[in-house]
């Protein structure tokens, strides 16, 4: 579907988070799951989502994730240390296996190997630098990649997530912080997966590390952060999402997102697809213009947001919800038609009495 000789776009943790960020959406589950470049189809359509990091901030977040990592991982084993063990033997050092391997199946092997041999040999800490993790979505693997895994002295692993907003007085931005909890759990997820093939299966901790820089230097600063709640959500909502078998089943014949097919097929074959647009995916996903774009046209409430959505029960574009209000159309033991109606109702005893005070002498 992304056509010939076009390599599949990689789905990270960020893109998984966002893709159970939002389940219902068939668009993205197909995108994603073909392997399909939605930066890139969101140009060719013509709405440029601008998303993403910048290079500056690559650079900044790789120079950072580099200082926290030198020495053997010194200052980051003490980190994990303090915050997530205290009561083990302080890291005096650690091992740190070799996992370079050929594509990510074969690096996928070498981390599932280191970790088996770290937690049989566990009574000291072993630091896995971006071990590749593989998870199954929506019947498609997706290989994902933390920025390190600890193995504790007592065989625990633990997520190590490195990013470069500050951390202040030990508080960081709680939303960039929640970003990083979601991507976090779905490291824990795929852990889990590693963990549940070998016996004894060893505990995978659901408190994980965040690294950030301290007060706005480069030193660096930890906090555990429990992400019990985001990965229970996301494992539910990763077990919700369709087969990518079961929607590309249901598309056209030939449907197709190569990027040398004109924009008007191009069009035609993402508009093929249904999507659920949430305002929130303005800051998830790459065709975000493009889907708000549509949903205004079609009038769509979904995009004044997922509760808005959730009170209107069955009536899903603006005119239906103006026509209930009216009295022209629904069904009047609807709650929500009852709601609107009385809304409406309020509404024109106000303007009367407006009117009213208005005109007065
Ligand atoms: S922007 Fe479009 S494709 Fe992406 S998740 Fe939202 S509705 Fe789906």
């Amino acid at each position: 579907m992304r056509g010939p000789d076009v390599p599949a776009k990689a789905l990270d943790a960020r893109a998984l988070a966002a893709l159970a960020a939002n389940p219902g959406c068939s668009r993205r589950a197909i995108l994603d799951g073909a392997g399909v470049d939605k930066a890139w189809l969101a140009t060719a359509l013509g709405a440029p989502s601008g998303f993403g990091q910048s290079q500056f901030a690559l650079t900044r977040g790789n120079a950072f994730e580099a200082r926290v990592k030198a020495d053997g991982g010194a200052e980051l084993l003490r980190l994990a240390h303090a915050h997530l063990d205290p009561g083990a033997e302080p890291p005096s050092g650690a091992a740190l296996p070799d996992l370079t391997a050929h594509g990510p199946q074969g690096r996928t092997a070498r981390t599932a190997l280191a970790l088996r041999e770290a937690t049989r040999g566990a009574g000291g800490w072993t630091l896995l630098d971006h071990p590749m993790l593989a998870l199954d979505v929506a019947g498609s693997l997706a290989f994902v990649e933390p920025d390190a895994v600890v193995v504790h002295p007592d065989g625990g692993w633990s997520v190590v997530e490195i990013k470069s907003f500050p951390m202040v007085d030990g508080s960081a931005d709680p939303s960039k912080v929640g970003a990083a909890a979601r991507q976090a759990a779905v490291y824990v997820l795929a852990l889990e997966d590693v963990a549940s093939r070998l016996d004894p299966a060893p505990r995978v901790r659901h408190r994980v590390l965040l690294v950030c820089p301290k007060d706005f230097s480069n030193l660096p600063a930890g906090r555990a952060v429990d992400v019990r709640k985001q990965r229970a959500v996301t494992a539910r909502q990763l077990a919700r999402l369709t087969r990518v078998e079961e929607i590309a089943g249901a598309l056209p014949e030939g449907t197709c997102f190569a990027p040398d097919r004109p924009a008007e097929e191009l069009t035609a074959a993402v508009e093929a697809v249904p999507a659920t647009y949430a305002p929130e995916c303005l800051s998830t996903c790459e065709l975000a213009f493009h889907c708000r774009e549509r949903a205004r046209a079609a009038g769509a409430v979904t995009r004044l947001g997922r509760p808005l959505r959730a009170e209107l029960g069955g009536l899903a574009t603006v005119e239906e919800v103006l026509a209930a209000a009216r009295g022209e159309s629904g069904d009047p033991a609807d709650p929500a038609v009852v709601a609107l109606r009385r809304a409406a109702r309020l509404r024109a005893e106000a303007l009367a009495a407006a009117r009213e005070v208005a005109t007065c002498p």
